[in-house]
Formats: structure tokens, sequence, C-alpha cells
């Protein structure tokens, strides 16, 4: 479809705005501007919970930059959010000697909506190999879905690998991890015919609310 020149216009300023505080970004194929990169490089730290691992609590800047990766015009932001998580991504890998990256897929329907994957494009961006799994249809956002069992429905059985796992350190990459319900999926997926060594997960961001609702019903 052609488009029509205001829309071309409106694209160009769109496609130049800051993905967290919408100011102009001045450097051509920068999506994020200096000043919100460097409160970014500030609190990008990585920080463990469990086998969690994660730089940023999923709060409303980062929320907008990790939005707007989905973007087919803004999929580039993929390189600024990778040269963010470089250093600590790496640094994990190494400690734990990661033998297989799996980024969480997303459904064939959703793959040809957006045309793209956003998990792989962080991998592609930082020149790391990465091994795929199925995600077998489409599922509903765990935010839409606020019962617990609703959600462990909504998840269960989705995931489909034919990925030799045995004896492997494992790193699961997300943009970001809600209440870790996916992950827990896949991990069990990847469980289910072998024996991998560990299973560590990698996010962008973790939701607050992860710890809460992972411990929920556990023992006081
Ligand atoms: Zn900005």
């Amino acid at each position: 479809m052609k488009k029509s020149i205001s829309q071309k216009i409106k694209d160009f300023f769109f496609s130049r705005k800051c993905a967290v505080c919408g100011r102009i970004v001045e450097a051509e194929g920068r999506y994020i501007c200096e000043p919100c990169l460097s409160i970014f490089r500030k609190k990008a730290e990585l920080r463990q919970n469990g086998n969690y691992y994660y730089l940023f609590y999923y709060e409303s800047d980062i929320k907008h930059a990790i939005a707007e990766m989905k973007l087919e015009n803004r999929r580039h932001l993929a390189v600024e959010l990778a040269e963010l998580c470089k250093e600590p991504l790496f640094r994990l890998i190494r400690e734990k000697n990661i033998h297989l990256l799996i980024p969480v897929p997303v459904s064939k329907k959703r793959f040809r909506e957006r045309g793209f994957n956003q998990v792989e494009e962080f991998l592609r961006e930082l020149g790391l190999p990465w091994r795929s799994i199925e995600k077998l249809r489409d599922t509903k956002h765990m935010y839409e879905l606020l019962d617990e069992e609703d959600r462990r429905k909504n998840i269960q059985d989705a995931f489909s690998s034919d990925l030799s796992t045995d004896g492997k350190n494992i790193l699961l990459v997300d943009d970001i991890v809600t209440t870790g319900q996916t992950t827990n999926e896949i991990i069990k997926e990847l469980r289910k015919n072998h024996r991998p060594a560990n299973i560590y997960v990698f996010s962008i961001a973790l939701s607050k609310v992860f710890g809460k609702i992972k411990h929920r019903g556990d023992p006081a």
C-alpha cells in the first residue's frame, strides 16, 4: 500500500521521537535520546531472584522502550536495548557457563502480524547464537488475565521443543517477565524428555508482581 505524503511525514516524526520521553532524537538511527539512555545506563544492573536475572524493574520508562521495540518501524530499538544489556548479559553467560540460549517464542500468528520476534532481534544485535522452540498456539497476554487459574490454563502446554538439552546449562531469554508462568511452562517442556543441568532466565525487565505471584500458596 502506498503511503500518503502526510502519513510519511507523520512516520518520519514518530520514528525520530525518543521512545521514552518523546523528545526528537537528533542522532540518526537512534530511538532513545542521550539523556534517557544515560538514566538507563545508571539503572541497568544485573539483579537476581532465584534463577531469574534481569536489569530493570518493569516501570514506565523501560516499559515504553520495550513496548516500542515490538513495532515494525521501531524494531531497531533492539540495538539500544542490546547495548544496555551487553556487558551484564555476557558476564552472566560466562559465569553460568551457558551452552544454549533460547528466546521465548511468539506464536506463528503473532510472528506473521509483527514480522519478527523482538527477542530474536535483541539476540541478533548482540551477535549471540540461539536455538528456537515453538509456540504452538496464540495465547492471551498474561496481564489481561487476573485469575491465577486462568493464567495457568492460558499458557499450559503452549510450547514444544525438540532440542536435546541433556547436561546443558540453558538460558531462556525474554524481554519482560511478568508472573514467570510462561517461562515455567517452557522449563517444564525442556525438562519433559531431557535432563538439562541448569535452566536460568534472563529478561530485560522483571515485573514487581513476580515474587508475589510466584510464592503465593507457599507455606508461610
Ligand atoms: Zn528521551
